[in-house]
């Protein structure tokens, strides 16, 4: 590995040539990486092999349709990619069919809304109008079936529950595109409350039942969910984009494992997986050709060198190392949230089974900006999250999310995480309020006690350059 990041760093001069305020910002987004605490839990590091595999000529290439059957000519080296990263999901993840086109997760749950819609709605409308293709329909038939697309239900978790824009909420296109209700978690213990969640689905009657997060610190029994969702003739989309790594590498199996319970599962490749930024989805057979439809109905043209990027991440996760690395990612959570509660911290549901946590900072008297703030001040890179019904809103929010994949990566074991805690939960208790200029507001100012950043920043890079 430090081979080619030499080789990398040397083959940077190309771009300096050109443009080196570009790639000035590539060498300091390295140093800054390699100087703080790198704990959002969306992100992780890509080996040299993946970030090698995303700049090449096959880049240049233009692929629209599917493996064997493009609208361009000379696609066989796109061809190749594409099914050997299909090939790889499939097998990781143990699923009939994989789609790797989608350019980033939210693309993933685009291209399986519509193949929900597609599959469950437009193919009978098309069975008993006599027709074959859209194009064959009336017009007044095509303008009956564009109603009944848009007048289908969606369920999935609430924002301050830990679920993801996507999941039908309005800033999102699947807000327009879908009804939308929600499920939130247990107000005393913050987990999910399956039936609740049943519930609200024999009420609400969706379509899609969603199931999956960007903030719940805990797994989930998708085999309740596919319950519920079977109760009430939905069908059953979880969206992994979080955890996938935790799935690729056995830390969620049996009735934790999403894929052999849902009908269509999706995710990013770029978070726990640890591969390029982009989506995939997975799916049962009858699913299949609904999906293949991604691009052109919401995709463009595939991106085939992110796709090659996709089959050697994937490639990697089949080795047993990555197993051993997802394992480590969920111990260390563990390790993480440990140490938090020992100091006095407060997480949500009271600690983590997956590869992040969420700790309640207004035990500290402080939003969850102060703390990001005060923390990023001090070299450790985290997020604010709102929690469940989080008085401060999703701007300045009450909770901080911290996540593992990324430590995990540079070789962070238990010994470290500890002292990680140790770091994060001085600076917090390290910073108060500050009173705002006037217009201001105060949930943003903060005060850290004099010479916390530096000393913290300082322990910081010795763990890093240990
Ligand atoms: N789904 C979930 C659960 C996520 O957390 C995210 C990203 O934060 C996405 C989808 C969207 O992924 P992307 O940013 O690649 O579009």
């Amino acid at each position: 590995a430090k081979t080619a990041s030499a080789a990398y760093q040397s083959a940077l001069e190309v771009i300096v040539a050109v443009e080196p305020n570009v790639a000035g910002a590539i060498r300091a987004e390295l140093a800054d990486q390699r100087s703080s605490l790198k704990l959002i839990a969306s992100e992780n590091y890509a080996s040299p092999a993946v970030l090698l595999t995303m700049g090449n000529w096959l880049s240049d290439k233009y692929a629209e349709g599917t493996i064997g059957h493009r609208f361009y000519a000379a696609c066989q080296n796109i061809d190749t990619v594409e099914q050997l990263a299909a090939d790889h999901a499939k097998a990781l993840f143990g699923a009939p069919h994989a789609y790797v086109q989608p350019h980033s997760g939210i693309d993933a749950n685009l291209v399986a809304f519509w193949a929900i819609l597609a599959q469950r709605v437009e193919s009978p409308a098309l069975a008993e109008a006599g027709a074959k293709h859209v194009n064959d329909l009336s017009e007044d038939d095509w303008q009956t079936l564009r109603k009944a697309l848009g007048d289908q239900r969606a369920l999935g978790m609430s924002l301050d529950a830990g679920g993801h824009l996507t999941h039908g909420f309005r800033p999102n296109i699947s807000g327009k595109m879908f009804h939308q209700s929600s499920y939130g978690t247990n107000p005393e213990t913050g987990l999910l409350d399956y039936d609740d969640v049943a519930a609200k689905a024999r009420e609400f009657r969706p379509l899609v039942l969603i199931a999956g997060y960007s903030a719940y610190p805990r797994r989930i029994d998708f085999a309740k969910m596919r319950e519920i969702a079977d109760e009430v003739g939905a069908t059953l989309m979880v969206d992994m984009a979080h955890f996938a790594g935790l799935v690729a590498g056995k830390v969620f199996t049996g009735d934790f494992d999403p894929v052999p319970h849902a009908h269509v599962t999706t995710t990013t490749t770029h978070k726990s997986l640890r591969g390029p930024r982009g989506g995939l989805v997975l799916c049962q057979p009858e699913y299949a050709d609904a999906v293949d439809r991604g691009c052109p109905m919401v995709l463009g043209g595939p991106l085939g060198n992110v796709m090659a990027a996709k089959a050697v991440a994937l490639a990697e996760a089949r080795q047993p190392m990555f197993a051993t690395y997802a394992q480590n990612v969920a111990a260390n959570a563990v390790t993480l949230a440990e140490g938090l509660m020992r100091r006095g911290a407060r997480l949500v549901t009271g600690g983590t089974d997956n590869h992040l946590a969420l700790i309640d900072v207004s035990t500290f008297g402080l939003t969850g900006r102060q703390a990001e703030s005060a923390l990023l001040d001090s070299g450790i890179v985290t997020n604010r999250n709102a929690i469940p019904r989080d008085p401060n809103g999703a701007w300045y929010t009450s909770g901080v999310r911290i996540g593992m994949p990324a430590l995990t990566s540079r070789g962070f074991g238990a010994a470290e995480f500890d002292q990680v805690a140790e770091l994060i939960v001085d600076v917090l208790s390290s910073t108060t309020p500050a009173a705002a200029p006037s217009g201001g507001s105060s949930k943003a100012k903060y005060v850290l006690a004099d010479g916390v950043a530096a000393k913290t920043h300082a322990a910081a890079n010795e763990l890093l350059e240990a």
